[in-house]
């Protein structure tokens, strides 16, 4: 057992059990050739004994997110998961005017557009040099780096003490989370702090292994995010439940001991000790060799039939999942992105190309994978001429 320290409860590894153990390609890491030979990185999930914490053991590389293209605004899904988001910050916040609010991973700046035309005082700060060309373009004032202790004075020059601060699958990629809760305990005085994260409870009871890759060290249940935020003294009082990734948790939380945890709180922490409880994660991870095996033979069979394969998603999950089947390209002829900064790159460790939506039909296969679980019913939905023409679509969710 190495010498690795809990994420939030700073206990010794001797307690932590392990879930999950493989050894995969950075699932981010797209390249502009086929990338066989890409390295490979231990990827050993694991759970706190003593607090609950799902985490990875490990760090990613330095540097991982300094020319990251992951922007997850590319769906009509995803525009009106931002209209939602921006209506309960509205409820949340009240008064807009002359508010300010700081976006920490503020990406290509298409949350802070919308509420800055809605009438906020914004700010991003984000690590990825072409993401912060992106929002600047827009508008949109973003500072490039990471937000550390560093960067507060900066920030407060920028835009004086915020109001409210946003915080978008962000606390799952970090480290050092009590550094990250320290500095927003020291910027935020009285403010309105914005999480959200993914719902770790959902790719357990969905028995989606492949949720769980190496830029995500941390995989949060409102048992656990709470515990973190109490280090800061801040207390939860609002939670909703999104679609965002595969679903998330979006939490509203302050300083005001007050308000306390909010009945919804405290019944979602009440509801972990079954949802959660260690026979429902061992039960998890008990299916997950079955599960590979089921989705290769899928593919293995329509190969033997004369059939061919693509697949549609090549976000973090989708690469993770080809990279645990072994998938390339003679069995998987291409995987189809929405995201045009993955087009005509490869999926990591592949020769797999990444290809637009149009791409099937001139490049027509008989199945298509649906690797982005979340929008499956949307993509069958939109794509009925794949159908039309005499493909068929399959669910992963389904396997
Ligand atoms: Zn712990």
């Amino acid at each position: 057992m190495s010498d690795y320290v809990c994420r939030i409860c700073k206990c010794r590894a001797a307690s932590c059990s392990a879930l999950l153990e493989s050894s995969l390609p950075l699932a981010a890491d797209v390249r502009t050739t086929p990338s066989k030979a890409l390295p490979r990185y231990p990827l050993r999930l694991v759970r706190c004994g003593s607090c609950g914490h799902i985490q990875l053991e490990g760090a990613v590389p330095e540097n991982l997110y300094e020319n990251y293209l992951f922007t997850p605004s590319y769906t009509a899904d995803f525009s009106a998961d931002m209209d939602a988001f921006c209506h309960r910050l509205n409820d949340a916040a009240g008064q807009k005017e002359h508010k300010h609010i700081l976006e920490i991973g503020s990406s290509n700046g298409s949350l802070l557009k919308r509420l800055q035309d809605a009438g906020w005082n914004v700010l991003g700060i984000e690590p990825s040099a072409p993401l912060v060309k992106d929002a600047q373009r827009q508008g949109v004032d973003t500072i490039h780096g990471y937000f550390e202790r560093a960067a507060l004075a900066e920030i407060r020059k920028r835009i004086g003490t915020p109001d409210v601060v946003i915080m978008r699958h962000v606390l799952e990629h970090l480290e050092h989370l009590d550094e990250m809760i320290g500095c927003l305990r020291e910027l935020l005085s009285d403010g309105l702090l914005v999480i959200e994260v993914p719902y770790v409870k959902n790719p357990i009871q969905e028995n989606r292994f492949y949720d769980f890759f190496h830029e995500h060290l941390s995989y949060f249940s409102v048992t656990t995010l709470s515990r973190l935020l109490g280090i800061g003294e801040f207390y939860i009082h609002h939670i909703y439940e999104t679609p965002e990734v595969g679903g998330s948790i979006l939490v509203f939380a302050d300083h005001n001991r007050d308000c306390g945890p909010d009945d919804n709180a405290a019944q979602y922490i009440q509801d972990e000790k079954d949802s959660l409880s260690e026979e429902r994660i061992a039960s998890f991870c008990q299916k997950v060799p079955q599960q590979i095996s089921s989705l290769k033979a899928i593919v293995a069979e329509a190969n033997r039939a004369g059939k061919t394969a693509a697949g549609w998603g090549a976000g973090q999950r989708g690469c993770t999942l080809i990279a645990y089947c072994g998938f390339q390209a003679d069995n998987l002829k291409y995987v189809i992105d929405a995201n045009e900064n993955y087009w005509w790159k490869y999926v990591p460790g592949t020769d797999i190309p990444i290809v637009p939506p149009v791409y099937y039909k001139e490049h027509m296969v008989d199945e298509i994978l649906i690797f982005s679980t979340g929008y499956a019913d949307s993509i069958i939905k939109t794509n009925h001429e794949f159908e039309q023409m005499g493909g068929s679509f399959i669910k992963i969710s389904a396997i």
